[in-house]
């Protein structure tokens, strides 16, 4: 391609699925709803078994040479694919909003974020790790690429989660075919379309579809290694078909993040801190805070300015001015926020701001905070993707560290105090893939991620993620018989 093709704007109209650096169209096609609006999106590709089996077939061969190019190489492209994401956000964050429903500010950050993603993931080298070395013999663990990769996205992130498993594996020495969401297909498939300028024909591929699309990854012999977010439930499944072919799996997955704030914080420099970081994206982000709990001894004062702040967070369509709060992203998110909202009334909570679901176009839901629910209540046992938060009171360490840690989640957790060395004690019995001291939900390229327990398997970034899409080598060494 052409250096003057390379840079020209992308067209956010238009979207086709990327099957060997080739942009093709189906028989069928479908389209998301703008969440704000419940009005149609375009129409994507619905890809079949057969756009599959073209994909794997274009990936496996650009696996062979794509796996023997340098690291310099690969990270010139990802470099160059970087700076065009850049040029493109204007197009990428409006497309963002428009098929996710997050405020323009967010998508904006978003997209800006998956080009910082690029560059920090291809900065890292590769380690081969001398085990043993003698005169007479060398032992050495060495990582290689393993060959295929599938990516399968949600749609709460689809930008960032998607480039966050593109990179690893093509920095690596992979190839991956990419499926979005069938809610939010719209910046995968322009993400890919745009990687097909600077990658060679199959190593970044991308295929579009309805619910029927995952199956066809996790069932593929041609595929070598999943990376998947998403839900518990889902992942579970997609474990079980990757065990067929003994697929390399990585899992990140739902989670219901405690937040432990003590008695000694500066109540108003953390209100505005603990109100964003509950309810960005209108909760639907797998780290969000999702089980609040208050120092019994500040609980009063600080509840009542947490419902101050939330209260001057405007709720709206996302490309609207100032709005914090777009609608939840589809449907069927809508209609399971709405059951978990009946449980107010039916386990007698007490919602002290929101608490009811109003029917509108787009599916707005104001936001929520329940005053001092029981342990065993829905709000507090389920992950509510959905803008509902509820914040307990705590004054014994052992018990709200022992309620922190009951569920059978482990994403992420966090603990606010001024005292420093209390504030690690604590967060160093907290059963979680990330803890955090005095923040949340703090993500960087350089720090891997991932989830203990149901909340999934194995990490994606950092050393340790991109190590993820490699196969471990041993060679013995020996330089005479
Ligand atoms: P989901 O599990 O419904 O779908 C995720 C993806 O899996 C979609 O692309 C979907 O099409 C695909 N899929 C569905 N069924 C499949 C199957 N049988 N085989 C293969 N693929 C299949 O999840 P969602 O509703 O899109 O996302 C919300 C969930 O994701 C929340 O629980 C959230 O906490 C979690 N999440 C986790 C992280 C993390 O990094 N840990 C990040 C974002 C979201």
């Amino acid at each position: 391609m052409a250096a003057s093709d390379k840079n020209s704007p992308l067209d956010f109209t238009t979207f086709h699925n990327v099957i060997n650096n080739e942009l093709t169209s189906t028989a069928a096609t479908r389209h998301g709803i703008n969440p704000a609006t419940a009005e149609p999106n375009p129409e994507v590709p619905v890809a079949t078994q057969e756009d599959m089996d073209k994909a794997v077939a274009a990936a496996r061969a650009a696996f062979k040479t794509w796996s023997k190019t340098s690291f310099e190489e690969r990270r010139a492209a990802l470099h160059a694919y970087a700076n065009a994401i850049e040029a493109n956000l204007d197009g990428f964050a409006k497309t963002l909003t428009m098929e996710q429903g997050k405020p323009l500010t967010q998508s904006t950050t978003e997209v800006g974020m998956a080009s910082t993603w690029i560059r920090g993931l291809s900065s890292f080298e590769i380690p081969t790790n001398v085990i043993e070395e003698t005169e007479d013999r060398k032992i050495i663990q060495r990582y290689t690429p393993m060959g295929v990769a599938g990516a399968i996205v949600p749609w709460n992130f689809p930008v960032l989660l998607a480039i966050g498993k593109i990179v690893p594996a093509v920095y690596t020495g992979n190839t991956i075919i990419v499926k979005p969401s069938p809610f939010t297909p719209y910046c995968g498939l322009k993400l890919v379309e745009l990687a097909a300028r600077f990658f060679p024909p199959g190593v970044v591929q991308c295929l579009s579809g309805d619910e029927s699309l995952g199956p066809l990854f996790t069932d593929h012999p041609g595929i070598d290694k999943i990376s998947f977010t998403g839900s518990i439930a889902t992942g579970k499944r997609v474990m079980a078909s990757c065990a067929k072919t003994l697929k390399r799996v990585t899992l990140e997955l739902g989670g219901n993040d405690p937040c432990i704030i003590c008695e000694d914080v500066d109540i108003d420099a953390i209100i505005p801190k603990i109100g964003i970081l509950s309810y960005l994206c209108s909760s639907q982000i797998c780290m969000m805070i999702k089980r609040l709990y208050v120092h019994e001894k500040i609980y009063d004062q600080f509840f009542e300015k947490l419902i101050a702040f939330v209260k001057t967070l405007k709720v709206g369509d996302g490309t609207e001015a100032d709005v914090f709060f777009g609608p939840v992203q589809n449907k069927m998110q809508f209609e399971k926020a709405k059951d978990l909202f009946n449980s107010i009334s039916t386990e007698n909570l007490k919602a002290v701001l929101g608490g009811t679901i109003e029917e509108s176009k787009g599916y707005f839901i104001h936001p929520t905070i329940i005053q001092n629910p029981p342990e065993n209540s829905r709000v507090v046992q389920e992950e509510p993707f959905a803008p509902i938060l509820p914040v307990m009171k705590w004054s014994d360490e052992n018990d709200v560290l022992e309620k922190a840690n009951a569920l059978e989640t482990g994403l992420g957790a966090s603990v606010w105090s001024k005292d420093f060395d209390r504030a690690t004690r604590i967060a160093d019995q907290l059963e979680s893939g990330v803890v955090w001291v005095n923040s949340h939900f703090d993500v960087a390229p350089n720090a891997p991620f991932g989830g203990h327990k149901q909340s999934g398997v194995g990490v994606e970034w950092g050393l340790s993620g991109l190590l993820g899409y490699c196969n471990s080598q041993t060679q013995w060494l020996k330089k005479s018989f």
